[in-house]
């Protein structure tokens, strides 16, 4: 579903994910930065015979942190175990999961800000130590066994590294920060998937593509699998006109905003005249969770300059005026 920008996704929609994911850093386009600092945090540990230090990815959804996480794992030839914030509620789901690692493994948990308190106490020590402490029985005969667990690399994922409690961050050896990608390096993702998908999409083609994705490589492999349905369907090639058909489809607008990005904006500028108004406000406006406006949604409406955060709340500039085509109010009129 293009209109919602946190989907369940499906299990088709995995595979075909899966099977565009690039397996190398080689392969992975842009980040140039973390990139190489991955590529020294792994050069390191090889040499050293070690497994590498934890490491923390953080950005939007869909910027490539499970890609990331298998990359690390597939470039120093170690065993990879996926788990996610929302499956850890109890210390004990933690507890069972550390003890089975294999030496070495790659553990990465995804939305990690979500996990339950508990758990993250242990993890503290399971990072440092490579141990914890189980706690058995309870009230005053509770007592506490501890646990040697074989080292392994965590690889951390989340939205909103500002959620994560300080003690835990810190003990991340390496954060990463994913940023929005460029056109052109959107441009060279889809040149890639399209090839996976044997989909012919001329230049011109690709670049709107690029430029309606938001920065985001899973939207750009998104739009393209639509571009490719709307050319098996209608004939033809993916011309720029199928393109434009397929995304106005989809209502992806001339420069990528969706439905829900410019429900945000609308509500910013027509509701609250350009605000500031506050970020649960502005949730309850649209009909969806404060946390998918700010991890999902703001992050890239502020990145292109259409909307301010400041200590009172959210604010509209006037370039996101001139896109919804609303006149600026004059701000001493209200
Ligand atoms: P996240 O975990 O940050 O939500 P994923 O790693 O699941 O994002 O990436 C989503 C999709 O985008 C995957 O299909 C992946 O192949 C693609 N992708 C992400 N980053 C890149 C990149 N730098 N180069 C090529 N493809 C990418």
């Amino acid at each position: 579903d293009l209109t919602d920008p946190t989907p369940s996704r499906d299990e088709s929609e995995l595979a075909i994910e899966g099977a565009l994911r690039p397996g190398s850093l080689a392969d992975f386009v842009g980040q140039m930065k973390v990139r190489g600092q991955l590529q020294l945090l792994l050069d390191a540990a090889r040499l050293q015979q070690r497994p590498a230090d934890h490491i923390l990815l953080a950005g939007p959804p869909g910027l490539g942190k499970t890609t990331l996480a298998m990359i690390v794992a597939h470039e120093s030839d170690r065993p990879l175990r996926m788990s996610s914030g929302p499956a850890i509620q109890h210390a004990g789901d933690l507890a069972a999961l550390l003890s089975s690692l294999t030496p070495g493994e790659v553990l990465f948990i995804d939305e990690i800000h979500r996990m339950a308190r508990s758990a993250e106490e242990m993890l503290y020590l399971a990072m440092e130590d490579f141990r914890i402490d189980i706690m058995v029985g309870k009230g005053a005969g509770a007592t506490s066994i501890p646990l040697d667990l074989a080292p392994f690399t965590l690889v951390g994922a989340t939205t909103r590294a500002g959620l994560l409690p300080n003690p835990l961050r810190d003990r991340f050896g390496f954060t990463a920060h994913l940023e929005y990608y460029e056109p052109e390096e959107l441009e060279r993702v889809l040149e890639r998937s399209a090839r996976m998908l044997e989909v012919p999409l001329p230049a011109g083609s690709r670049a709107e593509i690029a430029r309606r994705s938001r920065g985001t490589p899973r939207i750009a492999n998104r739009l393209l699998r639509r571009v490719r349905d709307y050319v098996v369907v209608h004939g033809g090639s993916a011309t720029e006109e199928s393109v434009d058909a397929a995304l106005d489809l989809y209502d992806v607008d001339v420069i990528g905003l969706d439905r829900l990005d410019r429900a945000v904006l609308d509500a910013l500028v027509r509701r609250f005249h350009g605000g500031p108004v506050g970020l649960n406000t502005l949730a309850v406006t649209v009909g969806e969770e404060a946390d998918t406006i700010e991890s999902v949604i703001e992050p890239y409406l502020v990145r292109i300059g259409f909307m301010g955060r400041t200590p009172r709340g959210r604010v509209a500039t006037p370039d996101a005026y001139a896109h919804l085509g609303v006149r600026h109010a004059d701000q001493s009129l209200r």
